[in-house]
């Protein structure tokens, strides 16, 4: 029984298209990912010429079946993937059988393999052209050996720098997915030279020393129901002035996450000084269906289902491991022996870092936690209603404005408290009409209460320095005119509850959104510890109610 699909049209068209190599360092990460999915605790790298003269992947994964083999090769082919749904219960990581597709198709490609009880096989692949398989020789795992990148692409090849460069790009790399990935042995080689080599089961901690020379760290680990947290992170008298040594990874990936990044960063307030930052490796493993990781090409970056719920577990781990510590904050002596130079090493007062308090967001949600009704989900209807049985009845609830009222009392009660917001790295400046410009500054500090905090930058410009979470990856100059557009429209004379009311529809689940179990059980059970869960801030009705009485009658069983 082949194991391998071609995903049909629909499904792929589904995936965001795009590129998937743009650089050896991409070749290499396909590679070392499709090793881990495989199952192998023994993955080898080598390079020649920063790896555009060669990559080769070794691994000691399950291997292919032979009959698989010339799939492994095509677009859209996976075993990983078979349906929509599937695309979010990806719990493997994120794979579109894509990659070998691409790869093959802009080098001189091999692909040998032996699953366990089968003969070896071996394929190559010239520029996309797809040779006859033969009989193989190598051991229970796979090989892919990429040579010639990006020959027959010469427009591709100005992307690439030096050798030089590219290899820093890949050990970096190697470096973070070996840190994230501590129980399997790493070994990476270039032009024939040993320049990493990493043996399983050394804890995490061991890994981040071995890897970046900082022995001043300490290890956190964190579960909760859904969100499962390992990390490294320096105490707080190393304080770099980039952010640039902080990591993420998902599920056993490196990826790029800018809020998770900044919630890292928020759990150092009161820790280090202003503009200063760790150097830390975090290894998130959610549920899938709690991400989507297939929003960019390279899966570099991914989209949370609920990124207020990862900011404010993640902040709060690593505010409370810090704590924990019981460093002496305002004075303390650090003298430690590490080898980066731009790690300075200073004595600070005590400072404000970020403007969010942390207790405060903390006590919110714990409050929450204890009060979950029992219910059971029986589905969604329409794309658009989700039905839960609850003693004897049945609820059929509207997603949208389920959600907008859970929204709305977020918003409503952290006004009273202090709001979830993320600092900008750099302020956004914003032009607007002359008469908003009055009612915006004459209001800063009800923007303030729902995550904008903003200055005023002069002439006809504020100047935006927070925002809240919940937009954080989004246009921030869109989702803030968009704001004052709608209040504009609704001329109520609160203003907080007209911003928050806006802020709510606008970042509410959609109605014709498909929701996976997990983003209804959510919905419901936040729903539910709201103070009014059966009508929407504009006044509509919420829930609406079946007994099992009226159903049974239905049937003359009454
Ligand atoms: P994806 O990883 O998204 O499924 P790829 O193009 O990276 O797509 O790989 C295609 C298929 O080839 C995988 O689904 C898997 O079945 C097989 N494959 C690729 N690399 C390996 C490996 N190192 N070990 C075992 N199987 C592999
Ligand atoms: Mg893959």
């Amino acid at each position: 029984m082949s194991e391998i699909r071609v995903l049909d049209q629909k499904i792929a068209n589904k995936i965001a298209a795009g590129e998937v190599v743009e650089r050896p360092y991409n070749v290499v990460k396909e590679l070392v990912e499709n090793s881990l999915d495989a199952g192998a605790d023994f993955i080898r790298v080598d390079i020649f010429d920063g790896g555009i003269g060669l990559v080769r992947v070794t691994d000691n994964g399950k291997g292919i079946l032979p009959e698989d083999l010339k799939n492994s090769v095509l677009r859209y082919s996976t075993s990983k993937i078979g349906s929509i749904e599937d695309v979010y219960r990806i719990n493997t990581f994120g794979f579109r059988g894509e990659a070998l597709a691409a790869i093959s198709s802009v080098s001189d490609f091999k692909i040998e393999s032996k699953r366990e009880g089968f003969e070896a096989y071996e394929l190559t692949v010239e520029w996309g052209k797809i040779g006859e398989l033969k009989p193989g020789c190598c051991q229970q795992g796979t090989i892919v050996t990429v040579k010639n990148l990006f020959e027959n692409v010469p427009a591709r090849r100005k992307f690439i720098k030096s050798f030089s460069a590219e290899q820093r790009e890949i050990v970096k790399f190697l470096k973070v997915f070996s840190i994230i990935n501590y129980n399997v042995d790493i070994e990476f080689y270039s032009d024939d030279k040993k320049i990493l080599s990493f043996t399983k089961y050394d804890s995490m901690k061991d890994r981040f020393i071995e890897c970046f020379g900082l022995k001043d760290v300490s290890y956190l680990v964190d579960k909760k129901d859904n969100i499962e947290l390992e990390c490294i992170l320096t105490l707080p008298g190393v304080q770099r002035n980039r952010k640039d040594m902080i990591f993420v990874g998902l599920n056993n990936r490196v990826i790029k996450d800018f809020s998770v990044m900044q919630a890292l960063i928020q759990g150092y307030y009161r820790k280090l000084p202003q503009n200063k930052y760790p150097a830390a490796v975090l290894s998130l493993k959610v549920k899938p269906e709690m991400v989507d990781v297939n929003v960019h090409p390279t899966k570099m970056n991914v989209k949370f289902f609920d990124d207020r719920e990862i900011f404010s577990t993640v902040s709060r781990a690593v505010s409370n491991h810090l704590g924990s510590l019981k460093l002496n904050e305002s004075k303390e002596n650090y003298s430690y022996d590490i080898s980066d130079d731009s790690i300075k090493y200073v004595v600070e007062e005590k400072r404000t870092v970020y403007s969010v308090n942390i207790d405060n967001l903390f006590e919110t949600e714990e409050i929450q936690n204890e009060s979950v009704n029992e219910f059971k989900i029986i589905g969604q209807i329409f794309d658009s209603v989700i039905l839960v049985e609850i003693d004897s009845e049945l609820y059929f609830i509207d997603q949208h404005i389920a959600h907008e009222r859970v929204l709305y009392e977020k918003f409503i009660s952290e006004a009273e408290k202090t709001s979830i917001k993320i600092k900008l790295v750099e302020p956004v400046v914003i032009e607007v009409l002359e008469e908003d410009k009055e009612i915006i500054i004459k209001n800063i500090k009800n923007f303030e209460k729902i995550g904008f905090d903003l200055e005023d930058f002069g002439g006809n410009f504020v100047s935006v320095l927070s925002v809240p979470t919940s937009i954080v990856h989004k246009n921030i100059e869109n989702e803030f005119m968009e704001l004052i557009n709608e209040f504009h429209k609704n001329k109520n004379e609160n203003l907080l509850d007209s911003l928050s009311i806006t802020m709510a529809c606008k970042t509410a689940i959609k109605a014709g959104e498909k929701l996976t179990d997990y983003e209804m059980k959510k919905v419901v059970s936040e729903l539910f510890q709201t103070k009014n869960p059966f009508t929407c801030p504009h006044g509509r009705p919420i829930i609406y109610k079946m007994s099992k009485e009226e159903i049974f009658k239905k049937f003359h069983r009454l």
